[in-house]
């Protein structure tokens, strides 16, 4: 089936990778759903770029680290469109360096409250509307994991690559449980990737400073990321579910 009125929900789609997903979504043929935390002009701007190349998308407000926020994005899904096809699980964090030594509780509750319950969150809510068992006609999620989850971080954030773990392992469990219901779930791994979260981790430089250490000798592209997260999507990646897919440039 193509992807023509197929309706693509991403958490944190306004900038970075997931708006390169966004992008790269409705030139594929999706109906777009962009959610961001708290950036409106970005998101409206991307809406706008989508609409004049002749797509469909809207933008939803909302905090992944609220369950009630949560809840509100995939019901403005649900009165605008009605459907949902895929979801892109997007939207996440990362915090000052740190060693595991320095880390408060606070930072660690709100580390995992976002990356790991909004998550999960999000991805039930998903299930909710797309698993057979629920009265739905299937549909693809991909998560976003990272290499942390693999390297571990060690000096950097130990509890961002933790809380990619728990993607990965979100990602094999929740694809074995929902494979006969129609739904695949998959996840991408990316490296180290030229966006906006490096300066929101308090680290603008670590792209440049970190580059030549890398088997590419460059950072990747969100557009890179999103060109493996929209095969994973479709209907190429047909018997692909419970697959984590290194992003990384061989990092
Ligand atoms: P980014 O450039 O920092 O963009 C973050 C996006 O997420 C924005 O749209 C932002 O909305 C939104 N967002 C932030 N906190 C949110 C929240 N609590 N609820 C809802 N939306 C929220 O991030 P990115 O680099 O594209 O990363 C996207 C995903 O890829 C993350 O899960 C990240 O961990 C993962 N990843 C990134 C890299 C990398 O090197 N960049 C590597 C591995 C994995 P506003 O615009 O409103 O702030």
């Amino acid at each position: 089936m193509s992807a023509a009125q197929k309706v693509l929900l991403v958490t944190g789609g306004s900038r970075g990778i997931g708006a390169a997903v966004c992008r790269q979504g409705s030139r594929a043929g999706y109906r777009v759903a962009i959610n961001y935390a708290s950036n409106r002009a970005a998101a409206d701007a991307l809406v706008a770029e989508i609409k004049a190349a002749g797509g469909d998308a809207f933008a939803v407000k909302g905090d992944v680290g609220s369950e009630a926020d949560i809840l509100g994005i995939f019901e403005a899904v649900d009165r605008t469109h009605g459907r949902l096809d895929a979801f892109v699980n997007n939207a996440g964090i990362v915090d000052a360096k740190a060693r595991v030594d320095e880390m408060s509780a606070a930072r660690l509750e709100r580390m995992m409250r976002i990356n790991v319950v909004g998550s999960i969150l999000c991805a039930r809510e998903a299930v909710k509307r797309m698993s057979t068992r629920h009265g739905g006609s299937g549909g693809s999620i991909v998560n976003l994991s990272s290499a942390a989850a693999v390297l571990g971080a060690p000096d950097n954030y130990v509890d961002y690559a933790a809380s990619k773990g728990a993607i990965d392992t979100l990602t094999i469990g929740l694809a074995r449980e929902v494979a006969a219901e129609g739904i695949r779930v998959n996840a991408v791994r990316p490296g180290i990737i030229d966006t906006d979260i490096h300066a929101s981790g308090g680290q603008p430089d670590r792209v440049a400073l970190i580059q030549d250490t890398l088997p590419m000798k460059r950072a990747g592209t969100a557009d890179e990321v999103a060109g493996a997260i929209l095969y994973l999507l479709s209907d190429a990646a047909s018997y692909t579910t419970g697959a984590i897919l290194n992003v990384s440039g061989g990092r």
